[in-house]
């Protein structure tokens, strides 16, 4: 019998703010390893002043951004804030990275001292540290096929977990959320907030597939088994980035 055709709506929140070190690839690996499956895939990008619709999406992406920039999303976030949270509690995947994971979170607090109010969707606070954290991270997880994650941190925000999110990784090498707890990112739900550009999704496969399994079945509320891929280059990738002192 003939599958009827899948379809992914990702909304990609504020693209000309929320997009350093590489964060678009996390946009094209959903694409590709979508389309690698005749998945099909609708890109929007939400812009400055859009308010938007959580029904017309599947999967939410927000990148990092440097203070400046996450000044004005941070406005633009609180405005859709409320139909974020209705998603987040429908169960529908977001990732969200550094700045965005930030204001995902309840505040930050900027080395110069202004407090940028988040959208709490994420029991996460940050306020600007004196160091910045920068390198190459390895962590593990226990929700994900294959175990470790690989990617790139650089912040200088200090980001303390509250009692509703469970860490996302365990830090081995690198310095995750404060350098301190060992904790990298947070998950809530289907929500993952993480510090780890890189970017994170073309180098952790198992990671994106992960994410496309929970639009699927969060969307057509069944268990959508995805395809197997050829991933040799992408795990080459990313055994080349896990660091040897791991
Ligand atoms: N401005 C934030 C910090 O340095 C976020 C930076 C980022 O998104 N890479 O903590």
């Amino acid at each position: 019998m003939q599958r009827a055709p899948l379809k992914l709506n990702i909304a990609h929140l504020y693209p000309d703010l929320l997009n350093i070190y590489g964060d678009m690839g996390n946009i094209m690996a959903l694409k590709m390893r979508c389309a690698w499956r005749d998945i099909e895939v609708e890109v929007h990008n939400i812009t400055t002043g859009q308010i938007i619709n959580q029904a017309d999406y599947d999967l939410f992406f927000a990148g990092g951004g440097q203070d400046n920039q996450q000044i004005i999303a941070a406005n633009e976030l609180i405005k859709n804030g409320m139909e974020l949270m209705r998603a987040a509690q429908a169960n529908k995947p977001m990732l969200v990275i550094c700045g965005s994971y930030q204001l995902f979170g309840k505040y930050y607090l900027t080395s110069e001292g202004q407090k940028l109010r988040g959208i709490s969707i994420l029991d996460v606070h940050t306020e600007a540290g004196e160091t910045r954290f920068i390198g190459n991270v390895t962590a593990v997880c226990d929700f994900l096929t294959v175990r470790t994650i690989v990617g790139f941190e650089n912040h200088s925000g200090l980001t303390y977990l509250g009692e509703n999110v469970e860490p996302l990784f365990k830090i081995k090498v690198g310095n995750g959320n404060n350098g301190v707890d060992k904790t990298e990112g947070a998950r809530f739900n289907n929500v993952f907030g993480t510090y780890l550009h890189g970017p994170i999704l073309p180098k952790n496969p198992h990671f994106c597939d992960y994410l496309i399994e929970l639009a699927l079945n969060t969307k057509y509320n069944c268990n959508i088994p995805l395809l197997p891929l050829n991933d040799e280059i992408e795990y080459y990738a990313h055994e080349s980035r896990i660091c040897a002192k791991y």
